[in-house]
């Protein structure tokens, strides 16, 4: 097939980690299969599933199947065929004897082919288990005939020196090059084309600096609250869930120099060099939320989850202003804004020029796109583990200040555009309502 003519060379089984879960069932699987549809995977590809929970062939392929749309006949009938592909082991994530059936069974399918024997292992589990599993993964399941690979999902950590702990747990197992840790931000069509439009354009490389701009918000917003998720968000809380990956790496690559090339290692080193001229953020820089019933009392405020701790002051909100002390952006504040359970839903960036205001942002298949580039080696748009680092200096100290100093969030009505003190924030920071 010639559209898999760039991917990696020979056999590749992919192994789901964590299949029973929600993640493998909303994004892994229906991404597993938009590649399929679209021609990435070949008929001779393997798909396993493994996970604790018992379930046969058909519920599993029942609930992989359950996120897929099939608009038309001719989508059901490649349903058919990828689901023919895909197996499910059940086993423990701690002990070998299950790391050593699914072997087996990858072993099997890989006997009829004489090419390289590849394994891609996606890890679409809670972080409490990634180091048991990337052992057992590495001892059992490893394949000396081809090419490794792993997908980590994020939480990397939870500051610093946990994500420093984790990160010494897996190096030595997998190494850098076999490592892929998704931020599915990286993945959105509109976060890669900034690359393009910021360097293939002379009309924007001339003005994206301190001279042309007088701010840049990234601001992702959610409608939906933690709907009985919250024991999970209430560990992490939003800085952690969303700011400090997916809205820091955006801004990586809005704010970052030229690139020697295109190169995912170049790519990389720019974003890291650029992560590392910006102070971890001060509290007086910082506004938190956290949301209550809304105003006409339909929709249940965080507290009233019942997952979640009473008492809590887990933000659901925070905007924070970071400062990049470079000689192109010095007194340029960059705002970042995060929230759940607010008026609509959307993903934007806002470049405001000292007079012209404008706005870009879309969206596609992100997944998708991210498990393509694993599968064609290309790193870009991955997080290396120095750029974890540098992402969570940034971010550690301000964490620790709002858990030790128990910092009450203000409170904002679900479905609001959240707290009331937001509008004075921005505007703190020089920007003007259009
Ligand atoms: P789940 O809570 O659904 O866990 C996935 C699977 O892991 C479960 O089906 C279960 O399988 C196993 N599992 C759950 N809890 C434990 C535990 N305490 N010990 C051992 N095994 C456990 O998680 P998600 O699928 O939602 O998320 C997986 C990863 O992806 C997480 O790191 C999450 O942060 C990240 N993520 C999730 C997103 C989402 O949309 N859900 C979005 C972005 C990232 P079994 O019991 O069958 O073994």
């Amino acid at each position: 097939m010639s559209a898999t003519k760039n991917l990696l060379a020979g056999d590749t089984t992919i192994i789901v980690l964590g299949a029973s879960g929600d993640l493998a069932k909303k994004k892994t699987f229906p991404a597993l299969f938009g590649l399929y549809r679209n021609g990435f995977l070949s008929k001779d590809t393997h798909v396993v599933g493994y996970a604790r929970t018992k379930m046969d062939l058909s519920q599993f392929r029942q609930r992989i199947s359950q996120f897929i749309k099939t608009p038309h006949e001719e989508i059901k009938r490649q349903l058919v065929e990828f689901l023919e592909l895909c197996t499910y082991v059940s086993g423990s994530y701690d002990e070998d004897e299950g790391y050593q059936r699914l072997n087996k069974i990858i072993e099997e399918f890989e006997k009829d082919t004489s090419g390289d024997k590849n394994r891609v292992f996606y890890m679409a589990l809670p972080p409490s288990v990634f180091v048991s599993v990337a052992k057992g993964l590495k001892k059992n399941v490893y394949s000396t005939k081809g090419v490794n690979r792993l997908i980590v999902e994020k939480p990397f950590g939870m500051d610093l020196d946990s994500s420093r702990e984790l990160g010494k747990a897996l190096a030595p197992l997998w190494t850098e090059e076999e490592t892929y840790r998704i931020d599915h931000y990286l993945g959105k069509e509109m976060v890669k084309n900034l690359l393009i439009i910021r360097f293939a354009n002379v009309f924007f490389g001339s003005i994206w600096n301190r001279h042309s701009i007088a701010n840049i918000q990234i601001t992702f917003k959610e409608t939906i609250g933690t709907e009985g998720r919250g024991g999970y968000f209430d560990e992490f809380g939003i800085i952690r869930d969303v700011m400090q990956n997916h809205l820091l790496q955006i801004l990586s690559i809005v704010a970052m120099e030229r690139p020697v090339t295109l190169n995912a290692e170049d790519v990389r080193n720019e974003k890291v060099r650029v992560l590392r001229c910006i102070s971890p953020v001060k509290l007086d820089d910082t506004l938190l939320g956290q949301y209550v019933k809304s105003e006409d009392g339909s929709k249940p405020g965080y507290l009233e989850d019942e997952t979640v701790p009473k008492g809590s002051n887990c933000p659901t909100f925070a905007a924070a202003t970071l400062w990049i002390k470079n000689e192109r952006w010095e007194g340029v504040p960059f705002i970042l804004r995060c929230g759940k359970a607010l008026n609509e839903a959307k993903t934007e960036i806002r470049i405001q020029f000292q007079d012209v205001p404008g706005n870009i942002f879309n969206n596609t298949a992100p997944y998708e796109s991210l498990i393509l580039d694993v599968l064609k080696s290309d790193h870009s748009n991955f997080v290396r583990d120095d750029e974890l680092d540098a992402a969570w200096n940034i971010f550690t100290p301000i964490l620790h200040k709002i858990d030790q100093a128990k910092i009450k969030p203000q409170a904002y009505a679900y479905g609001s555009r959240g707290p009331s003190g937001v509008d004075d924030f921005v505007a703190r920071f020089g920007y003007k309502r259009p």
